[in-house]
C-alpha cells in the first residue's frame, strides 16, 4: 500500500465496500480493513465474507440502533492510538446507512478521518442513467407511509435537478405509480435494479412505462433499487392537482375541496372525489 496507514497516528478510516460484486473490493480497502485494529461495520457476520479466507481483524457492531451506544467505545479506542475503520453492509457508509456521528464525534475529539472511497448506489446508478448528472439531489428512501410519500414527492416535483432515490424493489409498483402521479407520467426517470450483480438492469423510459413495466413483471420487484429521475424542465407549471388538494382540504370540508378542486382543475367531480379519498389514506 503506498499511503501506509502504520505509520498514522490512530484515525477513523471510512471505507467504501461492494454493492454486490465483490470483484469491487479494492486492493486499498482491504488493505486498510487488514492493518486496522477494529472494523465497526453494521452486521459484523456480513462483512466476515469480505476478508475470504484471510483472517479477520476484531469487528465491534455499529449500527442504527446502537451507534450512540458504540460511540464512546470506539472513540475511547481511538485516542487510546487504535485506528479503526468503518464500513457498512454495502457501499459507502453514511450514505442511507450509519456513521455520521461516529465520524461527527471523531472530528470532535480531533481524530483524523480518512476516506478510502468506492461503490456507492447511487453513484453508480447516476452513472448509467443517461440523465443529466451535473447537478443532482439524493433522496434516498422515501417513507413506507403512503400519505407521507406522496407528499414527499409532491413537494420534489419542482425541483428542476436529477433525483435520486433509494427503494427495496419490491415497493417499486407503489413507488412508480405516486412518482408518476406527483411529477407527471411523461417525466423520464431510469431504474437500476441489482447493480454490479447477476441480475443487474438499468432501463430508462417515462415514469407511467416503467410503472407499468415494473407492476406486471414480478421479477423486476426483486432485491434492490435505485430510481433517478429526471428534474422539471419546467418548474413553477401549473398547480399540480394533489398539491392544491392539499392546501384545500386544510381549509374545507372534504366535499367542498373535491367541488373546488374539479372546477379549478376541470376535472370531474369524481376524479377529484378519488384524489380527495386518497390524500385521507
Ligand atoms: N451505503 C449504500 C450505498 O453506498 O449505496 C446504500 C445503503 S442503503 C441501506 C441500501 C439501498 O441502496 C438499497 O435499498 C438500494 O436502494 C440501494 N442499493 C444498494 N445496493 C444496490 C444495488 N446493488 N443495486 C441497486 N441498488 C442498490
Amino acid at each position: 500500500m503506498n499511503d501506509s496507514i502504520q505509520t498514522d497516528p490512530a484515525a477513523l478510516w471510512v471505507v467504501a465496500t461492494p454493492i454486490g460484486n465483490l470483484g469491487d473490493m479494492s486492493p486499498r480497502a482491504l488493505d486498510v480493513l487488514q492493518q486496522v485494529k477494529v472494523v465497526a461495520a453494521e452486521d459484523t457476520r456480513t462483512s466476515r465474507r469480505l476478508f475470504a479466507e484471510r483472517p479477520a481483524p476484531e469487528m465491534i457492531s455499529l449500527h442504527e440502533h446502537n451507534e450512540s451506544a458504540q460511540l464512546d467505545r470506539l472513540i475511547e479506542r481511538l485516542s487510546a492510538g487504535d485506528s479503526v475503520a468503518l464500513i457498512s453492509d454495502a457501499g459507502t457508509p453514511l450514505v442511507s446507512d450509519p456513521g455520521y456521528r461516529l465520524v461527527a464525534a471523531a472530528h470532535g475529539a480531533g481524530i483524523p478521518v480518512r476516506t478510502v472511497p468506492g461503490p456507492c448506489a447511487a453513484i453508480a446508478a447516476l452513472s448509467v442513467a443517461g440523465l443529466p448528472s451535473d447537478r443532482f439531489h439524493f433522496e434516498g428512501f422515501l417513507p413506507a407511509r403512503a400519505g407521507q410519500r406522496r407528499t414527499r414527492l409532491d413537494n420534489l416535483a419542482d425541483m428542476d435537478v436529477t433525483l435520486i432515490f433509494y427503494a427495496p424493489a419490491r415497493d417499486l409498483p407503489e413507488i412508480l405509480g405516486d412518482m408518476s402521479a406527483a411529477f407527471g407520467e411523461d417525466r423520464l426517470a431510469t431504474l437500476a435494479r441489482e447493480l454490479t450483480k447477476w441480475h443487474e438492469t438499468v432501463r430508462r423510459a417515462r415514469l407511467a412505462e416503467l410503472a407499468g413495466w415494473v407492476g406486471s413483471d414480478p421479477d423486476q420487484q426483486r432485491g434492490e433499487a435505485v430510481v433517478v429521475v429526471a428534474g422539471n424542465a419546467a418548474p413553477g407549471g401549473p398547480v399540480r392537482p394533489r398539491a392544491l388538494l392539499r392546501e384545500l382540504a386544510r381549509e374545507l370540508p372534504p366535499s367542498r375541496a373535491a367541488k373546488v378542486l374539479a372546477r379549478l382543475t376541470g376535472m370531474s367531480r369524481r376524479e377529484a372525489w378519488a384524489l380527495v379519498e386518497q390524500n385521507d389514506s
